[in-house]
């Protein structure tokens, strides 16, 4: 089933949960380890995040050092399916357009419809570590808006060797990245939302959300994309808080606020185990107010930490 179609249906709210392809050359077992248990809340659907290759410097049998490009999560696709084989339940691929051209996208796209994968969500992804400007890859995609034109070409049937003959509509449902505390590199908070309702126009079907941990913030940025026309499903993207690193480490990263209350409670923990409290807690009062105002779905940012997330789940569903 397509998200849309959970979107539309959905009699309550639902779950979802997203997750990170392993580490290169890791077994797919410890994935496994960390989605089995929170399958028994039968969440709609899973997202796979996808991820650019990254410059490093590797020491030659000479001493010397190179620079190489070296993929540290790939295996998107493959996780997709393998998710689908083994839980029976819909994968959502991310794709980005930052370390890849079109021809690869185009790929990517073609594996996906193969394997019946047809969620997608486009992103144009962040500059490389140490780079301080997204740069796009020669023959690839600037901004999200034109990976999302390209694969609802597909969707038309249009690839982009414009001669070949008898292709095949693919059938992505599409979602797209909104940010109710504006993207970090936009100048203002309109010029931003101008750029998601132009998403939306060319044909994104619903958006998911930063994380935020200010239910007010997503409250606040689900009207204003109703106020300038954005009429399409708002997924909330909700992360736990499990250690004290994370109030520096998430702002710096992700470009959100963590209120005061919420970092002064963290501050006064002596303990991870305490912090991981003090996380679950306020993740599941942010779940319970979002179930309340009736939002179709809560998506979890699982990354390393399903127990937190399974503990929240568990009051909610
Ligand atoms: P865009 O929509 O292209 O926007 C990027 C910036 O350009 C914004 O400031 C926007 O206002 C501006 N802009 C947009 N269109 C135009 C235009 N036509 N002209 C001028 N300016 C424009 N990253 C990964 O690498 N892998 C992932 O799997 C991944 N998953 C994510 C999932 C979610 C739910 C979210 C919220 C983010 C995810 N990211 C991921 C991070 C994401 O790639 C970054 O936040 C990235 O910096 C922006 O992506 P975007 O799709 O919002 O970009």
């Amino acid at each position: 089933m397509k998200v849309t179609d959970y979107l539309n249906n959905g009699k309550s709210t639902l779950v979802s949960f997203e997750i990170l392809p392993p580490l290169k050359g890791r077994s797919i077992n410890a994935l496994w380890e960390h989605l089995d248990p929170l399958m028994e809340f039968k969440p709609s659907f899973i997202n796979v995040t996808y991820h650019r290759s990254e410059s490093m410097f590797k020491r030659k049998v000479d001493g010397t050092f190179e620079k190489v490009e070296v993929r540290k999560r790939p295996g998107t696709v493959g996780i997709c399916a393998a998710i689908m084989n083994r839980y029976k339940v819909d994968a959502v691929a991310h794709l980005i357009c930052g370390g890849f051209t079109k021809q690869e996208t185009e790929d990517a796209l073609i594996d996906l419809a193969f394997l019946g994968v047809n969620n997608v969500l486009v992103l144009r992804g962040d500059a490389p570590k140490n780079e301080t400007f997204f740069e796009p890859e020669p023959g690839g995609h600037k901004y999200a808006i034109e990976l999302l034109q390209q694969v609802t070409n597909m969707n038309n049937g249009i690839y982009l060797e414009e001669d070949l003959k008898n292709t095949v509509k693919t059938d992505f449902c599409i979602g797209v990245a909104g940010y109710p505390e504006k993207h970090f590199e936009s100048p203002n908070f309109k010029t931003d939302l101008a750029y998601l309702k132009a998403k939306v126009d060319a044909g994104a079907e619903y958006i998911t959300t930063q994380m935020f941990f200010d239910n007010e913030k997503y409250f606040a940025f689900v009207d204003a994309c109703r106020n300038v026309g954005i009429n399409v499903p708002i997924i909330p993207g909700l992360k736990p808080i499990s250690s004290k690193k994370q109030l520096t480490i998430i702002p710096r990263t992700f470009h959100v606020d963590i209120p005061e209350q919420l970092s002064s409670e963290i501050l006064k923990c002596k303990t991870d185990a305490d912090v991981e409290t003090v996380g679950t807690e306020w993740l599941l009062q942010q779940s319970k107010e979002l179930k309340a105002a009736g939002v179709p779905i809560l998506h979890y940012y699982t990354l390393g930490k399903p127990t937190m997330v399974a503990n929240v789940v568990k009051e909610i569903v």
